[in-house]
């Protein structure tokens, strides 16, 4: 059963409306929800509070969403819900780039817009307490703690966001074994919709960069794997 119970949600949102309409929402759904307005104050409330799930618009007075997201992940990783506007492919690429673990495009509907949050906490909550299996799997110099949610390759610590975490447990747990795409974005996601299929490719690009490019074949029109020895 998952609780919200303490759940802290910041919201990032200059355009006041939104903000207020987003935090109602949440509130509603149990959060304890906390709005600011700009960059600087973003990254400074997720210091202090330090939130559970940050809700966070890429336009912002300051610095952008973008570079909030950058900062925050370097800090203390934390899942981020990026919004952006329609047709705004680039923030949408970057922002995955920087650490978002999903995003919404403006207009959104605010039902929507929790049930993202809620898959967001789940995905946490459910590789934070892992079920069967060992705690600690080990490819060649490749070593995933499970239980600690911490990476080590060639004996030196790898950080990576809680989604890139959660996708690399994914592969872990079937190596050599070809993982669709659609179905990282339903098991790690939690989408049912195929249409977000970038997210994984920005994600694999992701892990490629701070794990090195041998790790993970892609198949081209089908998915990934972890390209180890069993
Ligand atoms: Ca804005």
């Amino acid at each position: 059963m998952e609780t919200t119970a303490e759940r802290r949600v910041l919201v990032v949102e200059d355009e006041r409306a939104i903000a207020d309409a987003v935090a109602a929402r949440l509130r509603a759904e149990g959060f304890l929800v906390q709005i600011v307005g700009d960059g600087p104050s973003a990254v400074e409330a997720a210091r202090r509070i330090p939130p559970d799930v940050i809700v966070l618009d890429v336009m912002l007075p300051g610095f952008d969403g973008l570079e909030v997201c950058r900062r925050i992940q370097a800090e203390r990783p934390t899942p981020v819900l990026m919004l952006t506007a329609r047709g705004e492919e680039t923030d949408l690429l970057v922002g995955l780039a920087v650490g978002a673990d999903d995003y919404m495009a403006k207009p959104f509907s605010m039902r929507e817009l929790a049930a993202r949050v809620h898959a967001l906490l789940r995905r946490v909550n459910k590789v934070a307490a892992p079920k069967a299996g060992p705690p600690t799997l080990r490819f060649g110099d490749l070593e995933i703690n499970q239980a600690e949610r911490r990476v080590l390759r060639g004996g030196a610590e790898k950080h990576l966001t809680p989604t890139e975490f959660d996708l690399l447990v994914h592969l872990a747990r079937a190596p050599r074994t070809v993982l669709p795409r659609e179905r990282l974005l339903a098991d790690v996601w939690g989408w049912a919709d195929a249409s977000g299929t970038r997210t994984v490719d920005s994600h694999i690009k992701g892990l490629r960069r701070k794990l090195g490019a041998d790790l993970i074949r892609t198949v081209h029109g089908v998915g990934y794997a972890l390209e180890v020895d069993r």
